[in-house]
């Protein structure tokens, strides 16, 4: 019998870690499967992925810069993509209709507070970036009640309008946004660094006093590019630091999870990838 296949699409894609966390992952498990990376074609997004689906796909991981045509190609959309406005998992219906979901937020959430043991209840966090990732971030971190949430960005417009659209989702919270000139003061218990630049030190620019003294500080990017940001945390008083492999890993599992029912052990391909990609 054929293995079911599975893939990942975006633009460029000889990067990406995903073929090796799923093939992890089903060696695992024991799913009789293939995943590869697929480079997608900008002016034929929509019409490459319906014929990858009618031919022979059983499910589809969408990156950059995808996430978006993602979202308006699918026929229907769990509520978390919804809210997120981005789909970065896809999976056929019996009737063949496509639906997308959103497992961003969900995997952050699973690393922050299973690996790193970060509770946001009553907590002060201040997320940098106002992008797709924080768009898939805000629901789950709403939702754990934290006292306060800022969403500080270079364009303060585009945090306003995340701040805007979210509210319905605060509840007691304090929520709250900026431009980077302007950060309400901290010290914050979380910061997470959601900006796409492999940020130098001098890029970010973040006035000091932000991370209180058990602060944690998260960067989405993971490996080299996170390091200037976490360097700068650590100097800045962070008592703990992460980068986004664990999130990478945890959004993994759970689209995963939505294709295959089953939900692998993150511990064991988090060290794997962890040692690969800090070999000399
Ligand atoms: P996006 O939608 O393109 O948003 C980019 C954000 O970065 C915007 O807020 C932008 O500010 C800001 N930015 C870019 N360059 C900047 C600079 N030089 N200084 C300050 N701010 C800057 O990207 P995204 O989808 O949100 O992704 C954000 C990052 O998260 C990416 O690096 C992505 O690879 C990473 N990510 C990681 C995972 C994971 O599993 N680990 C998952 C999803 C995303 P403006 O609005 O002012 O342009």
């Amino acid at each position: 019998m054929r293995p079911d296949q599975y893939a990942v699409v975006g633009n460029p894609i000889g990067h990406s870690l995903s073929p090796r966390i799923h093939a992890l992952f089903a060696a695992q498990t024991g799913q009789h499967m293939i995943y590869e990376a697929r480079l997608g074609r900008p002016d034929h997004f929509a019409e490459d992925v319906r014929e990858w689906f009618r031919t022979s796909l059983r499910g589809l991981n969408v990156t950059v810069p995808f996430k978006e045509d993602a979202f308006r190609l699918v026929d229907q959309r769990t509520p978390r993509a919804q809210r997120a406005g981005a789909v970065n998992t896809v999976w056929p219906e019996a009737d063949g209709t496509l639906t997308g979901d959103n497992t961003d937020g969900a995997g952050f959430f699973r690393d922050l507070s299973g690996r790193m043991g970060f509770d946001p209840a009553g907590r002060k966090i201040l997320i940098v970036g106002a992008g797709g990732a924080t768009r898939g971030l805000l629901e789950p971190l709403l939702r754990a009640a934290p006292a306060q949430l800022v969403i500080a960005n270079r364009t303060p417009e585009r945090a306003l309008e995340l701040a805007q659209s979210f509210a319905g989702l605060a509840g007691a919270t304090r929520l709250e946004s900026s431009g980077l000139d302007a950060i309400p003061d901290g010290p914050y218990d979380l910061l997470i660094n959601a900006t796409a630049a492999g940020l130098g030190r001098d890029a970010l620019d973040l006035p000091p006093g932000l991370i209180a003294g058990d602060g944690v500080a998260c960067d989405l990017v993971y490996g080299p590019a996170s390091l200037a940001f976490l360097d700068w945390a650590r100097e800045h008083g962070a008592a703990r630091v992460s980068d986004g492999l664990g999130m990478l890993v945890e959004q993994a599992a759970e689209s995963f999870t939505a294709w295959r029912g089953v939900r692998p052990d993150t511990g064991p391909v988090l060290r794997e990838l962890r040692q690969a990609i800090e070999a000399p």
